[in-house]
């Protein structure tokens, strides 16, 4: 079983499928990227569990998967008058290989926040220096709310 490991970013759950997913939106990741909706906590309907894929703005599509995370189907919303269409069509091709695989949370690990020094679970959260070095900092939920609030 091929696992899907699924890591918490200041939007929200991010994994391979949707880094990969971010290589196709049109107008490239500036600023945002497409994040899963509480991935470790999926929506029920009609006896299916579903993973919003979420881009700012909007809900653009689901993950479906079944009771143990397997990943049974990937859809993308696809209503030209609403939504509007910030990936490019080649993006479907990329969600097969997804198709079987275990959506697998990453394990927090308990670390001192970087703001507030709290010894307790943490977010890795990766950063751009000013050296322009990728560096990973550690962030507990209530600064990561926090700082949510900050950008809204
Ligand atoms: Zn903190």
């Amino acid at each position: 079983m091929e696992e899907l490991l699924t890591k918490m970013r200041t939007l929200g759950h991010v994994n391979d499928l949707t880094k990969e997913m971010d290589n196709y939106l049109k107008h490239g990741t500036d600023r945002f990227y497409t994040y899963l909706f509480e991935a470790d906590n999926p929506t029920i309907r009609s006896d299916k569990l579903y993973i919003a894929i979420r881009y700012p703005g909007a809900t653009r599509g689901h993950i479906e998967i079944d009771k143990n995370y397997i990943i049974t189907d990937i859809k993308l919303y696809n209503d030209a008058c609403r939504l509007p269409h910030i990936y490019s069509d080649e993006i479907l091709h990329c969600f097969e290989k997804y198709i079987g695989m275990k959506i697998v949370m990453e394990q927090t690990v308990k670390n001192n926040c970087i703001i507030c020094d709290k010894h307790t679970y943490v977010n890795d959260y990766v950063i751009t220096t000013s050296e322009n070095k990728q560096k990973v900092i550690h962030l507990c939920d209530d600064c990561i709310r926090f700082s949510k609030l900050l950008n809204n």
